[in-house]
Order: structure tokens, then C-alpha cells, then sequence
């Protein structure tokens, strides 16, 4: 733990928050739940997709020398032969001789149960590979593995990429999917999980300028996660010690965030020199080299890995934002999510349920939402309709009322600062757009008024 700041929210809180108003469930629980597994609801897919997006937004389409694929979970089983996973890829285990929980021996101190300071048995190495098989007979020459990461399904498809898109060095191939490892200790809630989602870049470099380009990615990710409202003091960089390396790592960073449990990986970025293009090009016997036409020679590229997992960043943007405010006699909970990750950009609240307001509201309900995600909300007070709003972090509340039938205007209220400004409708997708992008919200449109600047509203 960090002595110079704290973690922004208890879990507990942020687990109820998600529940409460549907960002995530516990898988499967009307049979009582499976472990470590969760399902994201009707605001937590947006959220999430929201992330990919702003990942994807960034790290390939407004790059050139990017590219994406979507390779399968299921993969030849050789793959993970060659990639070192099938010997390699394990934690040490340990059962307690007493209470008979199992534990890795590597995450605590001492050689005693943490929970009830029994006998542990030896430990034993275990494999974290999901296996089953394919097609319909179950012998061993049938298994398959369920992908531990979404990066081999992206060295085996370098020569396609290769060939297809004709990069040239340095350049990346970038996807974004599931992988399921067999963790054998998992909790504080999305953290670590059987079944999660990573994003994850293999970035292909000449051999000797992999240094500059592994310090290249440390500050892009970090700045991806300072650009979408996480603060600095909460992210910080942790280089491996040699003895930490994983088996194909020259180098390796963690980006930690503070999380409610404390400092934890969100993100590990590696320089894996040509491990894996090596190492399939060996055991498929297939030429994963390059050809440089600067030497005119065969090279086989380094590679710098930035992985990132989708859940651990949701957990990340969700901590970060949550604050709480005194508000009258109450607490006003709110999320500050940037409005690029915000799981609904506007809500639209008719403050009356009459016909006239209403058909205004469903108007423009109608038609804000060819553009972006929208709520409605009729039922209950304003004030209880802005919590509402607020908490789910909502960026922007449009209010329609008697007097928008008269001047045409109707009020737009922000979230963070709670300022709200009249805007004639046929300025509102022009002045939402401008405000969802960051521009100052008392730029008034054109016709535009202020309308109330008051706290509490
Ligand atoms: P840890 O040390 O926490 O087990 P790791 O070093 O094994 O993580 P990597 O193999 O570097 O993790 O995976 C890259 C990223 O994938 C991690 O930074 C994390 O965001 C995500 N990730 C890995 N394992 C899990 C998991 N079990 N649940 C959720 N996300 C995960």
C-alpha cells in the first residue's frame, strides 16, 4: 500500500453501486453463482464497450502503423507448446491440511494457511490452462485449450498480416477479446476473474531499437489512462526483478492502480525480444522472418507487448470516478466518467408528464438517440431524477417544461458542476456534441441563455 494516497472508494460500496443499478451481476446466481465469474449488465456493457472503443479509437484507428484481428479462442494445441504456456504457464499450489483451501504459495508470507494457520501440503506447480475437447470423442489426443492470452492468436497470424497489409517495420497487430485462465485464488470482485477480457498490442520492432520502443508504449498506455480521467497519483510504474521475468521477457512493467485493495496490476507491458516468432517459426516449421530491405536481410522482429485487461480498467474507471458529495441533508453519489466511457451521454426528463411536454421530450428522446446512448426518465422528481442520473454518471440531463412549448428552449444540466443553460432545440445536438468533446459548457449557442447557476439543482 502506498503511504502518500488512498484508494478513492471501499469495494464494498462500489460492489453494492454496480448491483444496485445493473453495471455488473454475479454470474449464473439464481443457481447460487459461480465462482469468480460475473455478467455484465445493462449499463456495465455499455461501459465496457465504451472502454474497447476509446482503446480501439486510440491504439488503432487514428495510428498508421496499427492494424487489428480477431483471432479464435480455440487454437491449434501445438501453439501452446511452442509457446512455452503447456510446460510453463502455472502457479505454485498449496492445499491447508485443515480447512483444505488451497492457496498460492506466492501471494503471502510464511509456509502456515493464512486463513486458519494449518499444515499446508507441498507445494506443486499447476497449470492454469482451461482444457476440453474437440469434436465428439474425449481422449487425450483431442484436447484444446481455451486461449490463457489473446496474444499467441496474434504471433501465429503475423505472416498473414504480413503479406495482406504489406506493414513495414515498426508496426503493431492489435486485438481485443476473451482469455480464461484457472486462477487458483480469485476475488475482490472483476479484479481477477476465471474468464476476462484483454487488450492486448504486439508491436513489431527491428532488433536493437526495442528499448526506445518499450519506453515508446510505457508512456502511451499510461497516458491512455491520464487522457480518460484517471489521476496520476493513483497509477504508478513497477519495473519486474529479474527473478519476476516470465520465461520469454527481456523486460517487463507493471502500470499498478490503487485499487480498493490496494496497489494491483491493471496493465503489464514486456519487451519479449523474438521468443514467439522464434518459437513457432521452430515448431511449425513454417518462416516467421521479415524482410528488411534497409539491410537487405531476413530478420525476425522483436516484439513489445502491452496487455491490458477490459474488466481491470472497468474497475479502474469505475473507483476513480465514484465520489461522494453533501447535497442539502443528503449525499449525492455521482460518477465523474469521462464522457467517452459515460454508459449514457444524456437523459432526457419531461418535467411533466402532460401530453404537450411529453411528445416534445419523446421528440427529441427520438431523435438523440441516432447519435448517442439516451435515457428517459418521467418517473418521480426532478431532484430524485438528477441522483439518478449522477450516480450512474450520466454527463449531460435536458429538461423540457411549459415554457419549452413557448420559446422553444429547453435546459441542459451537467453533471460535474451541476450548471445548467437554456438551449433552443434545434441548437441541442450541436451544443451536446460540442459539450460531450469537452468544450466549456457556458459557451452559449446561438438564442442560448443562462438559465440558473446554482449549486444543488
Ligand atoms: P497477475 O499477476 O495479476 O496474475 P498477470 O501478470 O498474470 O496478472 P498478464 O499475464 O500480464 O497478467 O495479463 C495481462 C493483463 O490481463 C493484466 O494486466 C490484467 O489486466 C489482465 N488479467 C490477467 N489475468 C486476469 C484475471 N484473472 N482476471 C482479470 N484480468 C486479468
Amino acid at each position: 500500500m502506498s503511504e502518500e494516497a488512498a484508494a478513492n472508494v471501499d469495494m464494498e460500496k462500489l460492489v453494492s453501486l454496480c448491483r444496485r443499478r445493473g453495471f455488473v451481476f454475479p454470474s449464473s446466481e439464481i443457481y447460487g453463482g459461480l465462482s469468480s465469474c460475473w455478467d455484465y449488465g445493462p449499463l456495465g456493457v455499455e461501459l465496457k464497450r465504451n472502454i474497447k472503443d476509446a482503446w480501439w479509437r486510440t491504439m488503432i484507428q487514428e495510428r498508421d502503423d496499427m492494424v487489428g484481428i480477431d483471432s479464435s479462442i480455440l487454437m491449434h494445441p501445438r501453439i501452446w507448446q511452442a509457446s512455452g504456456h503447456l510446460e510453463g504457464f502455472s502457479d505454485p499450489l498449496a492445499e491447508c491440511k485443515s480447512c483444505h483451501q488451497r492457496w498460492r504459495t506466492d501471494q503471502f508470507e510464511g509456509d502456515h494457511c493464512p486463513d486458519c494457520g494449518g499444515e499446508l501440503t507441498e507445494t506443486q506447480m499447476f497449470n492454469l490452462m482451461f482444457k476440453t475437447f474437440m469434436g465428439p470423442v474425449e481422449e487425450a489426443a483431442n484436447t484444446v485449450y481455451l486461449r490463457p492470452e489473446t496474444a499467441q492468436g496474434i504471433f501465429v497470424n503475423f505472416q498473414n498480416v504480413v503479406t495482406t497489409t504489406r506493414k513495414k517495420l515498426p508496426f503493431g497487430i492489435a486485438q481485443i477479446g476473451k482469455s480464461f485462465r484457472n486462477e487458483i485464488t480469485t476475488g475482490n470482485f472483476i479484479f481477477r476473474s476465471r474468464e476476462f477480457e484483454q487488450m492486448e498490442i504486439e508491436f513489431f520492432v527491428k532488433p536493437g531499437t526495442d528499448k526506445e520502443w518499450f519506453d515508446y508504449w510505457l508512456k502511451e498506455c499510461l497516458d491512455w489512462y491520464l487522457k480518460l480521467g484517471i489521476r496520476k497519483e493513483h497509477l504508478k510504474l513497477r519495473q519486474h526483478m529479474k527473478d519476476e521475468l516470465a520465461h520469454y521477457a527481456l523486460d517487463c512493467y507493471d502500470i499498478d492502480y490503487l485499487f480498493p485493495m490496494g496497489w494491483a496490476e491493471l496493465e503489464g507491458i514486456a519487451n519479449r525480444g523474438d521468443f514467439d516468432l522464434s518459437q513457432h517459426a521452430k515448431h511449425s516449421g513454417k518462416s516467421l522472418s521479415y524482410y528488411d530491405e534497409e539491410s537487405k536481410e531476413q530478420i525476425t522482429p522483436y516484439v513489445i507487448e502491452p496487455s491490458a485487461g477490459v474488466d481491470r480498467a472497468f474497475l479502474a474507471f469505475l473507483c476513480d470516478a465514484y465520489a461522494e458529495e453533501p447535497d442539502k441533508d443528503e449525499t449525492r453519489v455521482l460518477l465523474h466518467l469521462h464522457p467517452d466511457l459515460a454508459p449514457i451521454k444524456v437523459a432526457i426528463l419531461p418535467l411533466s408528464k402532460k401530453e404537450n411536454v411529453a411528445r416534445v421530450a419523446k421528440d427529441l428522446y427520438a431523435e438523440l438517440r441516432h447519435h448517442w446512448v439516451t435515457g428517459y426518465d418521467d418517473a418521480q422528481s426532478i431532484g430524485r431524477r438528477y441522483r439518478r442520473q449522477d450516480e450512474i454518471g450520466t454527463p449531460f440531463c435536458v429538461t423540457v417544461d411549459f415554457q419549452s412549448l413557448e420559446d422553444g428552449q429547453v435546459t441542459v444540466r451537467e453533471r460535474d458542476s451541476m450548471n445548467q443553460i437554456r438551449v433552443p432545440i434545434k441548437e441541442l445536438k450541436t451544443t451536446l456534441t460540442a459539450k460531450l468533446s469537452g468544450e466549456d459548457l457556458f459557451v452559449l449557442p446561438p438564442g442560448g441563455q443562462i438559465w440558473k447557476v446554482e449549486k444543488g439543482g
